[in-house]
C-alpha cells in the first residue's frame, strides 16, 4: 500500500507538470482528487485495510493529498502566466501596420458659394447673420410689410406651423431680426434654408437656399445698391460680367428692383440657359419700404436701407454648370467631390 501511495504521487507530479493548460489541469486534480479520484478513493477503502495499518496509511494519503493540492496550486500559477503571456503575445498590436483610414468628405457646393459670398460682402463691410428656420409669421411677413389679407402672401406657398408661426419662406425676415436689435449704421448677410411648398423638379425644390443683404444708414441711396451689387456680380463671375436692373415689386421695397448680369455660360452670345436673351434673372433688390424701417424703430426721414436677396442654389448651378437642382439635396459624394479643387 505504502508504494501504492508512492506511485500516485510521482504519476500525480508527471501529470501536473506535463499539462498545460489550467483546463488541462483541473482534469488532473479531477482524476487524484474528485470524488471518485485516486486518492479520495483510497481514503474511502481504509476502512478494508488491517486495522493496525489504517492510522499510518491514513497519514500517508492525507499527506499525498496535500502534496498534490501543493503541486496542482503550483503550476496553476505558473500555466496562469504562460497562458497570459501567450494572450498577450498574440494581441500585440503592430504599430507599424498602415491605420484605417476614415473617408474623406467634400465641401458641399452650396457651402463652397456661400463662403465666397460671405467673403465678397464681408470685404465690403457686410457682417454674416443668423435666424430661425421656424419664424413667427410676423418677422416673415407683417413686419416686412406683408399683411395677413396681403394679395402677395400666397398661403399655397407657405408651410404654417400655426396660425402665428411658419417655416420662413425668405431669410428678408432675419433683417428684421439684426435691425431690430441694432442702431445704424448696419450691414449683414444672411445666408440659410427656406421653405416653400413646391414640388421637386429640375429647378424647384421645397427646401432651397437663399442669401439676402441689406444696408442701412443715413444717406444709403439706388446707387449705393447698384454699386454694392455689380461689384458683386464681377467678383463673384468675373471681371467682365455686366448687370443690368429692371423694375420690379416686393412688398417690403420701394423703389423696387431685379439684377439680371450678363450670361455666365456664353457671354452675353445667347445660349440655352439663358434663353438666347444674353441674360441671368439673378436676385430681387430695392430700398427698404418706409414702413419696414419705421417697424424696427428708424426713422425713414433720417436713415434708408438697400436690400437685396438672391436663391443660391441658382446661383450654384449657373456657376458650377449643375442642370438639376436635386443634385445639390442627395449628398451624393460622388457629385461634391467634384468640387473638391474649386
Ligand atoms: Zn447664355
Amino acid at each position: 500500500m505504502r508504494d501504492d501511495v508512492e506511485r500516485i504521487i510521482s504519476q500525480a507530479e508527471n501529470e501536473i507538470s506535463a499539462a498545460a493548460s489550467l483546463a488541462g489541469l483541473d482534469e488532473v486534480r479531477v482524476r487524484y482528487l474528485g470524488k471518485k479520484g485516486r486518492i479520495t478513493v483510497a481514503l474511502r477503502s481504509l476502512g478494508s485495510s488491517p486495522p493496525e495499518e489504517r492510522p499510518a496509511l491514513g497519514k500517508m494519503l492525507n499527506e499525498a493529498r496535500e502534496s498534490v493540492e501543493t503541486m496542482l496550486s503550483r503550476r496553476r500559477d505558473e500555466v496562469a502566466a504562460l497562458e497570459r503571456a501567450k494572450a498577450l503575445d498574440e494581441e500585440r498590436v503592430d504599430v507599424t501596420l498602415p491605420g484605417n483610414r476614415p473617408p474623406v468628405g467634400a465641401r458641399h457646393p452650396m457651402r463652397i458659394v456661400y463662403q465666397e459670398l460671405e467673403e465678397i460682402f464681408g470685404r465690403m463691410g457686410f457682417e454674416v447673420a443668423d435666424g430661425p428656420d421656424v419664424e413667427l409669421d410676423y418677422y416673415n411677413f407683417e413686419a416686412l410689410n406683408v399683411p395677413k389679407n396681403h394679395p402677395s402672401r400666397d398661403i399655397q406657398d407657405t408651410f404654417y406651423i400655426s396660425d402665428d408661426v411658419v417655416l420662413r419662406t425668405h431669410t428678408t425676415c432675419v433683417d428684421v431680426r439684426v435691425m431690430k436689435g441694432r442702431k445704424p449704421p448696419v450691414r449683414a448677410v444672411i445666408p440659410g434654408k427656406v421653405y416653400r411648398s413646391d414640388a421637386s423638379d429640375p429647378s424647384h425644390l421645397p427646401v432651397f437656399h437663399q442669401l439676402d443683404g441689406f444696408a442701412v444708414d443715413e444717406g444709403t441711396t439706388f446707387g449705393d445698391l447698384k454699386g454694392t451689387l455689380a461689384r458683386f456680380a464681377r467678383e463673384f463671375f468675373g471681371p467682365d460680367t455686366k448687370v443690368r436692373f429692371r423694375p420690379s415689386y416686393f412688398p417690403f421695397t420701394e423703389p423696387s428692383a431685379e439684377m439680371d448680369v450678363s450670361c455666365v455660360i456664353c457671354r452675353g452670345k445667347g445660349c440655352r440657359v439663358c434663353k438666347n436673351t444674353g441674360w441671368l434673372e439673378i436676385l430681387g433688390s430695392g430700398l427698404f419700404h418706409p414702413k419696414v424701417l419705421e417697424g424696427v424703430g428708424y426713422d425713414p426721414e433720417k436713415v434708408s436701407g438697400l436690400a437685396f436677396g438672391m436663391g443660391t442654389d441658382r446661383i450654384a448651378m449657373l456657376k458650377y454648370g449643375i442642370d438639376d437642382i436635386r443634385l445639390l439635396a442627395e449628398n451624393d459624394m460622388r457629385f461634391n467631390r467634384q468640387f473638391v479643387h474649386i
